[in-house]
């Protein structure tokens, strides 16, 4: 049965690293006969300007369609100065919580042709290879009740509610220890269970499931420890599997271990594995149309679809075998330059993917 992809550039240097990342796809699809159907529709600012909001109707009902998405970025000066309801941020936001888009899945891999890029001694670094399986629609984010209420004698005081519930740790709990299986069967828990009485609930859950699992060795870490080991001995990781709030905290600097933001992928998965990938930056205004954005980020994320929504890892692996190559030509775009190494733009980056594939 063929299945189906929507493709959404969106704005800024979107459309310039999605149309790579594209020609990428229909040359696996050739080569593994995969059977993928292609489609391509607005999103953010280029939805604003076609359609006059972020996230038409059209482009919801493709997306819910479709098996999986893959999105460049949305948003850029052009309409900063539009109301919240109809930025181009909130065509993401919609799409995460129409799809029901709970598990953020975030790689932090370090190429060892790239290792001089991090801030840290390579020794550290270098081979880094982590995922960080981040819950993303629940935790303290969500929770209610939320506000800031004034308080006898006329303090105000802000308030927020950490929750989490039995079903969804279970949830976010399989994406990871099914992510560890398919990996090297390691997975490090992150909670606060010496303080916060939900994480006594997530540490219970997630020892529960571990029996489902035997293959894979469950492990549990603070969470101000894990920001610790991250930058100390970040190799000791293999998957991650956290809340919204330290997710996102622990994400970002795990990201950040890499040193090159144009390198990095993402996924975001729901309950069928339906998933909406997409690089971890931004829509880069400053170099948008330029032809020289960093297309890998986005190629990456077209091989995480492959691997966690269209089941086709043989394809996954050989797009990030073609990117590996393609760095060990010394072949860099102008963010992940190194003395000795090959400039080149978005297009000639696609090219040589193309040609190592
Ligand atoms: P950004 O990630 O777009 O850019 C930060 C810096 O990194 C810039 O100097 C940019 O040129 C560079 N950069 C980013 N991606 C690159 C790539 N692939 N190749 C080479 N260089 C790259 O972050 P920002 O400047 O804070 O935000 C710009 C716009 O993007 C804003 O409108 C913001 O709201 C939006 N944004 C969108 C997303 C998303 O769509 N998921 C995420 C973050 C920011």
């Amino acid at each position: 049965m063929s299945q189906s992809v929507l493709l959404l550039p969106g704005d800024g240097i979107g459309p310039e690293i999605v149309a790579e990342a594209e020609r990428v796809l229909h040359k696996v699809n050739e080569r593994f006969d995969l059977g993928l159907q292609f489609a391509t529709a607005d999103v953010g600012g280029a939805a604003i300007d076609a359609a006059g909001e972020p996230l038409p109707s059209k482009t919801l009902d493709q997306a819910q369609k479709s098996d999986a998405i893959l999105l460049g970025a949305v948003g850029g000066p052009k309409w900063d100065g539009l109301e919240m309801a109809l930025r181009p941020e909130k065509g993401l936001l919609g799409l995460r919580s129409n799809l029901e888009l709970f598990a953020n899945l975030r790689p932090a891999i370090l190429y060892p042709q790239l290792a001089s890029a991090s801030s840290l001694k390579p020794e550290v670094v270098s081979g880094l290879d982590i995922l960080i399986v981040r819950e993303l629609t629940g935790g303290i984010y969500f929770g209610q009740p939320r506000g800031v209420r004034e308080l006898e004698g006329g303090e105000r005081q802000g308030y927020n509610t950490y929750v989490y519930s039995e079903s969804e740790i279970r949830r976010i709990g399989r994406v990871a220890f099914e992510a560890a299986q398919q990996r090297n069967g390691k997975l490090c828990s992150v909670d606060k269970a010496n303080v916060l009485e939900v994480t006594v609930l997530w540490r219970e859950i997630m020892n529960d499931l571990a029996k489902d699992y035997p293959e894979v060795e469950l492990s549990h870490m603070y969470v101000d420890n894990a920001a610790m080991q991250l930058v100390k001995a970040p190799k000791q990781f293999d998957v991650i599997v956290t809340g919204n709030m330290f997710g996102d905290i622990l994400s970002d600097e795990a990201a950040m271990l890499t040193g090159s933001i144009g390198m990095l992928p993402s996924a975001s998965l729901n309950a069928e594995k339906q998933g909406m990938y997409e690089p971890c930056h931004g829509s880069a205004p400053d170099i948008a149309g330029q032809g020289i954005a960093n297309p890998l980020a986005t190629i990456l994320s077209a091989a995480m679809m492959l691997r966690y929504s269209l089941q086709a890892e043989e394809a996954a692996q050989a797009i990030e075998a073609a990117v590996s190559a393609v760095l060990d030509q010394g072949l860099r775009t102008a963010d992940i330059m190194s003395e000795g190494a090959t400039r080149v733009g978005t297009r000639e980056m696609g090219d040589a993917v193309l040609a190592a594939l």
